[in-house]
């Protein structure tokens, strides 16, 4: 890696803005940050707790006053105490099971918080990323991102005709060798202005509805093609011209034309090789949407402080930035934008207030409060002792979320997903195993409180859902759309940040944030 920046263009957006660092501009910018983090580590600034899970929000007269936390390894509970509480746990997208997300992605802290009070904002905006690696069966318990990147060059294709797909499932003639006019390059033909670049809720849906019509190129009928067979000629004409061979044959093109293309996506061409077996220089890979990103997430007002004074949330763990449709590239931007330039002033600002408040002691009755309702919790999941493990359940939950509250929603599915989910709640009570002790090193503890806490969300999200009576961005309700079948939004109505505040054994109760527009003027998206 050279560490060197450029632009290109990126989804939904039609000049090349998107600074990048090959393959790897996330993974460079997560560097920066721990780099940082690193250093105030060794000056003593920051404690670092690796390894321990926060598992209750201690409020201490309405302000947020500490956490009890779980020390994975050892298992035991311990108690900290602060003048305020700054959440970066990140987004829930793995209440589908099934996720780009890393395995231990989780909504447990932001979720406690909202047991305490806290509200949840937008919860239904879920983003759902159009080039992932198929789901290739039922073992499988994550998805790959393919980066969207790649939609700058690879062109996105189905078969027009039945027969060509059902050949092209059973191996019968090599996708590469379609000849062109049997292609529906669809995201070209209903979006002439973006093409391959519409944004990443367009795309999906799009990917969406050429598989339900039967046109998805794998045996499960879920994938669509994205194909470099014309980048690389584009690219190996222009570099054979830049190196003075004149009347190249198509062997040297192609040659220059693969050496361009590995040094833009070299390193995700392998990964893709590796993972599938498929060399995508030859032939097309194949992609499908995945759930990527979770747009809700904590109700914080402009200092990312939420309703419950002194905790702060920062991330994909609030709701801020986004609306119903993250862009490309800004996940990062905003989550480090929020640390390094909003997060130090607005706490300082919050603690300028307390600057006579004297330090809180682990001993005050709250905190003792709080460890014995987390270790009631963790000894009860102990103690059901069912016989289906905490994957199978989250699995189901999964399902119910990705059938029901996934690429495309409406009423009659979340109705019965919030019966389901329910139901599905009582029994993981009931008849969940948990093996293994309190304290000792039980990542299937760490799951069961995790997956409990899934199945209240993914409620909230359907409440969420069912309530917003519109489509827009990430949600798509099927009775909403326009004729063209693109979303359909209602702003007389909808135009309010959804923050929905949790009550135990009841609905959820909503409370509404209008959305002023003052700078720009609200408008509907068009990619035609
Ligand atoms: C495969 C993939 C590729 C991506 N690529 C890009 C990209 O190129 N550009 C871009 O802008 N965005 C990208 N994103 C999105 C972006 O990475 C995330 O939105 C971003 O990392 C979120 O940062 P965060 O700090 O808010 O949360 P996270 O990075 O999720 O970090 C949260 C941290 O909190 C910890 N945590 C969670 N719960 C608890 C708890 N209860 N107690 C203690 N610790 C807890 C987690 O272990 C984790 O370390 C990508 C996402 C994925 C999945």
């Amino acid at each position: 890696y050279g560490g060197l920046l450029e632009n290109r263009s990126f989804g939904g957006v039609q000049v090349s803005r998107t600074f990048y660092a090959r393959g790897q501009t996330g993974q460079q910018l997560l560097i920066g940050a721990y780099q940082a983090l690193s250093r105030q580590i060794a000056a003593g600034a920051v404690t670092m707790y690796n390894r321990h899970e926060m598992l209750d929000l201690v409020l201490i007269d309405g302000k947020a006053r500490g956490i009890i936390a779980r020390n994975l390894l050892t298992g035991k509970l311990e108690r900290h105490a602060a003048h305020c509480v700054v959440l970066a746990t990140g987004g829930y997208g793995n209440v589908y099971y099934l996720s780009t997300n890393a395995m231990g992605c989780n909504v447990s802290a932001a979720w406690r918080a909202v047991k305490r009070g806290a509200y949840m904002a937008n919860p239904c905006y879920t983003q759902i990323h159009p080039t992932c690696i198929p789901v290739s069966g039922e073992y499988q318990s994550k998805l790959t991102l393919m980066s969207e990147s790649l939609r700058n060059d690879g062109r996105v294709w189905v078969p027009k005709e039945k027969a060509d797909v059902e050949a092209i499932r059973t191996g019968s003639i090599n996708p590469a060798e379609l000849p062109e006019e049997r292609r529906d390059y669809y995201l070209e033909r209903r979006y002439p202005a973006f093409g391959n670049l519409v944004p990443r809720d367009v795309a999906s849906r799009a990917a969406k509805v050429v598989c339900d019509e039967g046109r998805g190129v794998n045996p499960s009928g879920l994938a669509v093609f994205l194909d470099f067979a014309d980048a690389i000629q584009r690219y190996g004409k222009s570099e054979a011209h830049t190196q003075g061979i004149h009347s190249p044959d198509v062997a040297t093109i192609t040659k220059l034309g693969e050496q361009i293309v590995e040094e833009k996506y070299g390193n995700l061409f392998e990964m893709y090789e590796k993972i599938t077996g498929q060399d995508p220089y030859k032939t097309p890979m194949m992609i499908y949407p995945a759930v990527h990103y979770t747009m809700g997430g904590l109700w914080v007002d402009y200092n990312l402080e939420t309703n419950i004074p002194g905790l702060f949330a920062l991330g994909e763990c609030n709701f801020s930035d986004h609306g119903a449709n993250r862009l490309g590239a800004s996940a990062l931007m905003q989550g480090l934008a929020d640390g390094y330039f909003v997060i130090p002033y607005t706490v300082g600002t919050f603690l300028a207030k307390e600057i006579r408040t004297p330090a809180f002691s682990t001993d005050h009755e709250a905190f003792a409060a709080a460890e014995k309702e987390t270790d009631a919790k963790l000894q009860k999941l102990l103690d059901i002792k069912g016989s289906q493990t905490v994957e199978q359940f989250h699995r189901r939950l999964g399902l119910i979320m990705w059938d029901y509250c996934g690429m495309s929603r409406n009423a009659d599915g979340l109705t019965k997903a919030k019966v389901q989910i329910r139901q599905l709640r009582e029994e993981f009570w009931k008849d969940v195993i948990v093996p293994g002790a309190k304290e000792e090193f039980n990542p299937e503890l760490e799951k069961a409180t995790r997956v409990a806490d899934f199945m209240e969300l993914g409620e909230i999200m359907i409440d969420d859902a069912l309530n917003r009576r519109e489509s827009c961005g990430g949600h798509f309700r099927e009775e909403y759309q326009t004729p063209e079948g693109e979303a359909l939004r209602n702003d007389e109505e909808f135009t309010y940040v959804a923050a929905w505040e949790w009550v135990d054994g009841q609905d959820s109760i909503l409370h509404k944030e209008p959305l002023k527009f003052e700078k720009v003027e609200l408008k509907t998206r068009s990619y035609k």
